[in-house]
């Protein structure tokens, strides 16, 4: 066994203690990364505070850092490589799902970075927010070393979240994209949308978000509680993908959607309750999705290293993790805490 500092929560809503935990040792087609960064996702917190979630539990499924060690069968790293790894460490390789590139709906299980099961032995993962991270080599990618770590890490679950909509639903110049909620998540979709050449209209619940929306590519901000604001983007949007992390009515979004249009709803998780004439009316679509597969997992980084493309981060020591996820938790956030865990051996 590798041992490793991690911080962990021991229950439901406890606070984070810093603890040794083990990793396996490699497999012959293991990689062990040296962790530098990690980003703090909203999904982060929901795992923290989950009636019922596996404890004890060590979040983080966003990172970068370096190759430490390869197994005697990796022949496509070596130590010493600048590597991101995201939120999907494993998946079966053969079902139609992976055959289709979409590991990350694996119709087996795709093993979840923390929280999920190790395919051979069944443990539980655990998670980033530590020093090191042992995982199978097909679910490490290059990240573009022009790029700064810090914010190339929330690039491996916010940012790929929002580029598969994008690229699934074809965004480039001209497609009118609705972005929902300016947080981790959604200013990545403004970026990336922007990159790809959409005309980019925000929503938030935050007036005072609405220059940095801006400065961060959007064409138009609509507060959403303002009625008049949201009529006026009625029928008008082709993609809107809403990333708000707290169940909502979609209804008021879904009327901002076009003919033909697609509401891609990637935030809050959940039973959603809707009026199907709010689709009849437009021939509306109502998608998901969920982190990435590993082709459009290695295209998102490769387009982020041509554009300049990362994360808006702050970036905390590691032994400040409760201030990230409090502050996480009231929306004070601009747009994704990272945190520095190269401090943990
Ligand atoms: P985040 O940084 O906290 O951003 C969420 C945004 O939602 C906030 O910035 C805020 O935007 C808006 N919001 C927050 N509370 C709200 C409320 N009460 N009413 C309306 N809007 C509210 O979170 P994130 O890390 O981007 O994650 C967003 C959601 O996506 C989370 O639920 C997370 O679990 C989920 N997620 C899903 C996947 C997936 O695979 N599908 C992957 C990662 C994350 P404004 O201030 O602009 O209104
Ligand atoms: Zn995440």
């Amino acid at each position: 066994m590798r041992l490793t500092q991690a911080y962990q929560s021991a229950a439901p809503g406890a606070d984070m203690e810093l603890v040794q935990i083990e990793r396996r040792d490699l497999r012959p087609d293991d990689v062990a990364v040296r962790v530098t960064h990690c980003g703090v996702c909203h999904s982060d917190l929901h795992a923290l505070n989950a009636d019922g979630g596996p404890f004890p539990l060590v979040p983080g499924h966003e990172f970068v850092g370096e190759v430490a060690a390869v197994g005697p069968e990796v022949t496509e790293f070596t130590v010493g490589d600048p590597v991101a790894v995201g939120n999907i460490v494993d998946s079966c390789g053969t079902c139609a799902m992976c055959q289709a590139g979409q590991e990350n709906f694996c119709e087996v299980f795709p093993t979840l970075t923390y929280g999920g099961h190790d395919r051979i032995d069944g443990t539980v993962t655990q998670g980033a927010y530590s020093g090191e991270y042992v995982v199978r080599d097909r679910f490490v990618y290059r990240r573009p070393v022009t790029l700064d770590p810090a914010g190339v890490a929330p690039l491996m679950c916010a940012g790929v979240t929002v580029w598969e909509p994008l690229r699934t639903w074809n965004v480039g110049a001209g497609t009118r994209v609705g972005v929902v909620g300016l947080g981790g998540l959604g200013h990545l979709a403004v970026k990336l949308a922007h990159a790809l050449g959409a005309r980019v209209t925000v929503f938030t619940t935050s007036p005072g978000k609405a220059d940095d929306a801006r400065a961060l590519g959007a064409d138009d901000v609509v507060v959403s509680t303002d009625g008049q604001g949201m009529s006026a983007v009625a029928g008008t949007l082709d993609l809107v993908i809403d990333t708000v992390s707290v169940a909502h009515d979609l209804t008021p979004y879904l009327a901002t959607v076009a003919l033909d249009g697609t509401l891609c709803s990637v935030g809050y998780l959940g039973p959603v309750s809707l009026e199907t004439m709010a689709l009849l009316v437009g021939r509306k679509r109502l998608s998901s999705g969920g982190s990435g597969g590993r082709p459009a997992t290695q295209e998102l980084l490769d387009f982020c290293g041509r554009h300049g493309i990362t994360a808006d981060v702050e970036v905390l020591p590691s032994r400040e993790v409760a201030t990230a996820l409090g502050r996480l938790g009231s929306n004070d956030v601009r747009y994704r805490f990272v945190l520095d865990v190269s401090d943990l051996g």
